[in-house]
């Protein structure tokens, strides 16, 4: 059976629990266990992807279709294994799941009640599908304190009870805080913290303290003693260069080794490190740096593109370049400061994205990198957009835009019924918006002379998608004589899954998002091709 790592978080939010978590795994999976990390969301949406990406940052998407947490996108970069739909789960879904329930009489007879209904509920989502792990890691969403975890917390403490203790670990994060004034480290917010997740029932095993600065022994003492917990297991996490260099770090806390001590267990195989001391070395060793415009509606928000973003440093560690992202704000965007804004960037990517705002900024931009000659990787939306700027610019459809943004335009891009129905509008509002867009992995066959298909070295792919408006078939000949072929189509040819210029030295859009797939162990090849391009584009330039 599988033993189980809980791990939750004190004092305050954001201070790296799904970052701890996914190096723990890759920690243990080093030393030869098989490791799932999974999340649990205090929140009361069924899943976060109707949510805006100022809420929680990026929305992101499993092989097998689920609209996740984007810590999950951390847990597989760090464990390069693919998460699943069950390694999410979240408030919403856990009631929507107890009141269908109910309402088939499931519970005929009983009322229905959060313990033991919800926690039941919880109980059997940590275990669900878990037969062949070693570990299985589960990181609970939110703060201890928060109204909204309690059920959760409940369930955790209820869990061990029920699999014994000694299979279960509690592992409590939390912040300590360094005073500048008084050059002190303050050890209270941990003890309070901590009193408030025994005040549930639950006594952490193991403390990991973040910290700006090292934490003295008297202080760790003072943790340990106040907490209750070994000294030993007072680890500390001080802020690291690189995301990459978490792992190193922990290990050198022996965090992973108390780990293993607590289950009285031994690694399986000899812990090697070297590659993620190749990746940070290589992350911070380099010289040289290259300019990536990134254009979009969320770039204030730094989480808003975690993927996007750690794919472009994944491409840059193949190319032994430094990826700078330029974060531009589309809507900023006009005929007379573009050149202003994109004249030092060396390749141009836009993400993909939802709805009016700023979509004419990044209509802008890419007519930009089309006419300039500079390289460009639109995904999803992007490539959407970049299709829309070709019709009205090249082939002078004044009107070509996207049903999803205005009703009345040419449609280029719309619903596959509105224009296999004859161009009837059928409006995508009449449907649910929540989990209805076309998710998770799908099949693309490559064009053979492509460059799409060169970067690939092969025919088939296999992409994660998340969309709900497509090309428009119609409108494919058209494209092609000008120059902008179909390189990508789903098997049966219907659907446009990727498109690029033949006169250009990179412009590629694809309607699915890459950046779900790229992990610094296995850089995603159009990643690495686009940044390859965007150096060229540099070198060029001097
Ligand atoms: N808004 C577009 C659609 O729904 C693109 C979505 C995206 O970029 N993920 O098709």
């Amino acid at each position: 059976m599988a033993r189980f790592i809980f791990v939750t978080g004190g004092v305050v939010s954001s201070i790296g629990k799904g970052l701890s978590s996914a190096s723990l795994a890759s920690l243990l999976i080093s030393q030869g266990y098989k490791v799932r990390v999974r999340k649990l969301d205090p929140y009361l949406n069924i899943d976060p992807g109707t949510m805006s990406p100022f809420q929680h940052g990026e929305v992101f998407v499993t092989d097998d279709g689920a609209e996740t947490d984007l810590d999950l996108g951390h847990y597989e970069r760090f464990t390069n294994t693919s998460s699943r739909q069950s390694d999410n789960i979240t408030t919403g879904k856990i009631y929507s799941d107890i009141l269908k329930r109910e309402r088939e009489g499931g519970y005929l007879g009983k009322t229905v009640q959060v313990i033991p209904h919800v926690t039941d509920r919880i109980k059997q989502f940590i275990k669900h599908d878990t037969k062949k792990e070693d570990f299985v890691i589960c990181e609970i969403g939110g703060t201890v304190g928060d109204i909204e975890s309690l059920p959760f917390l409940e369930a955790i403490r209820q869990f061990s009870n029920d699999i014994e203790k000694k299979n279960t670990l509690f592992i409590h994060l939390t912040l300590v805080p360094y005073i500048k004034s008084s050059s002190e480290i303050k050890t209270k917010p941990t003890q309070h913290s901590v009193k408030e997740l025994r005040s549930i029932g639950i006594q952490p095993d193991i403390i990991i303290c973040r910290c700006e600065h090292s934490i003295p022994v008297n202080q760790r003492k003072k943790i340990a003693l106040f907490c209750n917990v070994d000294i030993k297991n007072v680890i500390e996490t001080i802020d690291v260069k690189t995301i990459y260099e978490a792992p190193l770090s922990f290990h050198k806390q022996k965090l992973d080794k108390q780990v293993l001590n607590y289950f009285k267990l031994k690694p399986k195989k000899q812990i090697n490190l070297k590659p993620w001391k190749h990746i940070t070395a290589s992350i911070l060793n380099k010289k040289r740096n290259i300019n990536i415009g990134l254009v979009g509606k969320y770039v204030d928000y730094k989480d808003a593109y975690k993927s996007v973003d750690e794919a472009l440093i994944h491409g840059g560690l193949e190319n032994d370049i430094n990826v700078n992202i330029v974060r531009i704000e589309s809507h900023k965007l006009n005929k007379k400061n573009i050149k202003n804004y994109l004249k030092n960037i060396n390749g141009i990517l836009i993400p993909g994205g939802f709805g009016l705002r700023g979509t004419e900024g990044k209509i802008l931009a890419i007519k930009y990198a089309r006419l300039n000659k500079i390289p460009f990787f639109g995904i999803c939306f992007g490539m959407q957009l970049a299709m829309v700027e070709f019709a009205r610019n090249v082939l002078k459809l004044k009107k070509a835009g996207s049903t999803e943004l205005n009703k009345n335009c040419t449609p280029i891009i719309g619903l596959i019924n509105e224009w296999t129905k004859k161009g009837k509008i059928i409006k995508g509002t009449d449907v649910n918006l929540g989990g209805t867009m076309r998710l998770g992995l799908y099949n693309a066959n490559l064009k053979t002379n492509s460059k799409i298909k060169s970067i690939y070295k092969k025919t088939k792919v296999s992409e994660r998608h998340r969309h709900r408006y497509e090309v428009n078939m119609n409108f494919k000949d058209k494209f092609q004589k000008k120059g902008m072929i179909f390189s990508a189509l789903s098997p049966d040819k219907t659907l446009t899954e990727g498109v690029e210029l033949i006169d250009h030295p990179w412009f590629i859009g694809v309607q699915f998002h890459p950046e779900f797939k790229s992990r610094p162990m296995s850089v995603h090849p159009l990643f690495n091709s686009f940044i390859n391009a965007s150096k060229i584009n540099k070198n060029e330039k001097h």
